[in-house]
């Protein structure tokens, strides 16, 4: 990737496009079996980085081409009757595009669903606008149905540079943004795309666990590591910059047939937290006990 971006300043210049005073451009609505009870969600235009595995860099890419632009009024109204149609469902969302770009809309429609019958609003973001300006997560601290769900993309600066073709001084946004989220209080998860082997590599791994660890130990063992699922064209893309993900091998991928369904991913970090005993150890350690070791 050679023109580095500057997130903050490709925000601008993307509002610029997708927001009209409190309106923002989508281009769907719809329903996904996501957070248990699945999720009325709003697929809006519009992003802040450029990220290789990105499922929306069609629309993130060519937002003047939507010409759709919603009222906070319009899009709850429409994800309240979807959750209508769907009695299990109780949260709404912003997916797709970065949900975090214009304010206004976004603050609106938390607000609105604040007031509503609807259990949750989730934010999923890329935290970079919430770790760049502390008062935008201020303001959301006035909102108790808000969860905020914040995707780190990267372990390490050049990484991060890497994956999302921003300028690596923006690395450090996500993690600021996950201290302004502890100060005011927010209900928040943190996510990583670090399952996945063909996009983190271990040392990688350690690095991203471990600033998240600095920030609060607790918060690595809540971490939601993923997997990165390839849609096509996100192959096309990533062949284009040369990555070489779906081409390794790993040593399930030895399935022969299978290999193309079968994905590999590291333990997740969380599974540590279930401090599962083993019988042998048990054992030793009862044997020990008895001889006073
Ligand atoms: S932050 Fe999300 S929407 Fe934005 S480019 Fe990355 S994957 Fe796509």
């Amino acid at each position: 990737m050679l023109n580095l971006i500057d997130p903050i300043e490709l925000a601008k210049k993307t509002e610029n496009v997708v927001c009209r005073g409190n309106k923002r451009k989508y281009l769907r609505f719809g329903t996904t079996p996501d957070y248990k009870t699945g999720v009325a969600t709003g697929y809006a235009v519009g992003c802040n980085l450029r990220c290789v595995f990105c499922w929306a860099h069609e629309t993130r890419d060519n937002n003047e081409l939507v010409r759709d632009f919603y009222s906070p009024r319009e899009v709850f109204d429409i994800l309240h009757e979807i959750i209508g149609r769907n009695p299990k469902i109780d949260k709404i969302r912003i997916s797709d595009g970065e949900p975090t770009l214009c304010r206004d809309h976004l603050m609106e429609l938390i607000e609105i669903t604040e007031k509503s019958d609807v259990g949750q609003f989730v934010l999923e973001t890329n935290g970079i606008l919430f770790g760049y300006d502390e008062n935008y997560v201020k303001d959301l601290s006035a909102f108790k149905k808000i969860y905020v769900r914040l995707d780190l993309k990267a372990g390490t600066p050049e990484a991060f540079s890497k994956k999302t073709g921003a300028i690596p001084e923006a690395y450090e946004y996500p993690f600021q943004a996950i201290r302004h989220l502890m100060k005011y209080g927010i209900n928040f998860g943190v996510a990583a795309m670090s399952a996945d082997p063909r996009f983190m590599d271990p040392l990688e791994r350690v690095g991203l666990i471990t600033r998240v660890g600095e920030i609060d130990p607790a918060l690595v063992l809540r971490l939601e590591e993923e997997m990165t699922v390839l849609v096509p064209t996100a192959k096309k893309r990533l062949n284009a910059y040369g990555w070489k993900a779906g081409k390794v091998k790993y040593p399930f991928y030895v399935i022969g047939p299978l290999r193309k369904y079968v994905q590999v991913s590291y333990m997740p970090i969380k599974s540590l937290k279930k401090q599962k005993v083993n019988f042998g150890f048990l054992l030793k350690n009862l044997i020990q006990l008895k001889h006073g070791i």
